[in-house]
């Protein structure tokens, strides 16, 4: 049996207020609504946006809750609120705010998302990264973040002093530009821990792999910032041996969420400072337990900016089945590639589709994908760049499964799609991909 989520702990002490009681689901829910109740009161009390968003005391859906399910009368807050309102949104003086993130989206109102953190807010962060990290870090070791941490505040920095906490040493690198570069620090701090984004943690492990040399042994990968790619968790312990973990979260629910367990099955969540619900993103209910559904959540002790059933666009959904790790705690399924390209007659096509297709053969080691419509056809095109022996037998494996994959093949044998796959060997070309940024199909049809 896999060691128990060291979270359980941690959760148990802030909803007991002590070391020694057992956590169970009765007491932490409790909590949560207790904490719920609490949040609700206080935003109300501190924040314009909120006053006016959610129902008045007294309404039919008012702001008490009985009990936990009663959250689901209360109105939505979306991605879209937060880029208008975010201002609004806060509740406490200016001077208060510690740090603002400023997320730069693809939406359509052209304004970015600002979210803002007090120091309380900042610690919370640390406090889980510090017990999410135990998972996979004993004391003394050496952990390489390829995450951007050159701001105070910013993920690098937080986990890095998180790392202190845990006993063990974090040397931030940054997303990875050069794999050379990110490969001597490996070599130079004697890292046996890796933090980073897939792709760019598959791009080090297989430009070490072709140019053969050796490095002090990897115990841990945590893998965090967007989905991750099963063929890319194969070919990483493959490479290293090493097991592979993944992170989930996103800034607004303070950049951490949750992380699995050693038992690697799923992740358990920050169950003391954020309430999730899975709905279904048409209708906007509850899910029955372990369907899949969008994920919300609601901040339980956020000072700066608290979030209230916050949409975040991302899908999955509970795990009926106990963890085998044996916790109490809830157990949210790994989260998959949120953008869907409908490539009409029901068919649609993922990033997450078509990194199972390219990224289990040798050599790659980043692709970018764009769909086109060229008089009434589609265009797809795929940019993949390579670096690995037999590179011709590689790009035809790859042209055939393309041209095979199910949800292709149809179209393209019909002349509704044509797909351009274009192999570039120029390493030199690599820049990290997209960044800390989620990789998606860029649409660009009218
Ligand atoms: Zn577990």
């Amino acid at each position: 049996m896999p060691e128990k989520t060291p979270l359980e702990a941690w959760i148990a002490r802030k909803v007991t207020g002590s070391s020694s009681e057992m956590l169970t689901t009765k007491k932490l829910r409790d909590y949560q609504l207790n904490k719920l109740g609490e949040t609700l009161d206080y935003v109300r009390a501190k924040s314009s946006f909120y006053q006016r968003h959610l129902p008045r005391h007294g309404a039919k859906a008012d702001c008490s809750l009985v009990q936990l399910e009663d959250i689901g009368a209360l109105p939505f807050t979306t991605a879209a609120d937060l880029r208008r309102f975010g201002q609004e949104m806060i509740c406490v003086k200016g001077s208060d705010i510690h740090r603002i993130v400023t997320l730069q989206t693809s939406g359509t109102t052209g304004l970015p998302k600002r979210v803002f953190f007090t120091e309380e807010d900042q610690e919370l962060t640390l406090d889980f990264f510090h017990q999410g990290m135990l998972t996979m870090v004993k004391p003394g070791d050496r952990v390489l973040i390829l995450l951007p941490g050159k701001v105070p505040g910013s993920v690098g920095e937080l986990l890095q002093r998180g790392l202190a906490r845990a006993g063990a040493e974090g040397f931030v690198h940054g997303p990875v530009v050069t794999p050379q570069a990110a490969l001597e620090q490996m070599n130079r701090d004697k890292v046996n821990v890796l933090v980073g984004i897939p792709t760019q943690v598959l791009t080090l492990a297989r430009v070490q792999k072709k140019a053969q040399v050796t490095l002090p042994p990897l115990h841990s990968v945590l893998l965090t910032t967007d989905h991750v790619p099963r063929s890319i968790v194969r070919e990483l312990v493959k490479v290293w041996g090493c097991q592979v973990f993944n992170h989930y979260g996103m800034t607004e629910m303070g950049l951490g969420g949750g992380v699995d367990c050693r038992g690697l099955s799923g992740y358990h969540l920050r169950e003391a400072d954020l309430y999730f619900e899975i709905i279904d993103p048409l209708t906007g209910r509850p899910v029955q337990a372990g369907e899949f559904g969008e994920i919300v959540f609601t901040t339980l002790t956020r000072t700066g900016m608290p979030l209230i059933r916050y949409r975040t666009g991302d899908y999955s959904r509970f795990i009926v089945d106990a963890c085998p790790c044996g916790t109490v705690l809830r157990n949210l399924e790994r989260v998959g590639s949120r953008d869907c390209l409908n490539l009409g007659a029901g068919k649609l096509l993922s990033m997450a589709d078509l990194d199972e297709v390219i990224f289990p053969w040798d050599g790659v080691l980043d692709f970018s994908a764009r769909m086109a419509e060229e008089y009434g056809k589609m265009v797809l095109t795929l940019e993949i760049l390579m670096d690995g022996p037999n590179r011709e037998r590689v790009e035809q494996t790859i042209r055939q499964e393309v041209e095979t994959h199910p949800a292709l093949r149809n179209l393209m044998e019909e002349g509704q799609l044509q797909v351009n796959l274009n192999f570039n060997a120029d390493t030199a070309a690599y820049s990290g991909g997209n960044g800390t940024g989620k990789r998606m199909i860029c649409d660009q049809r009218g």
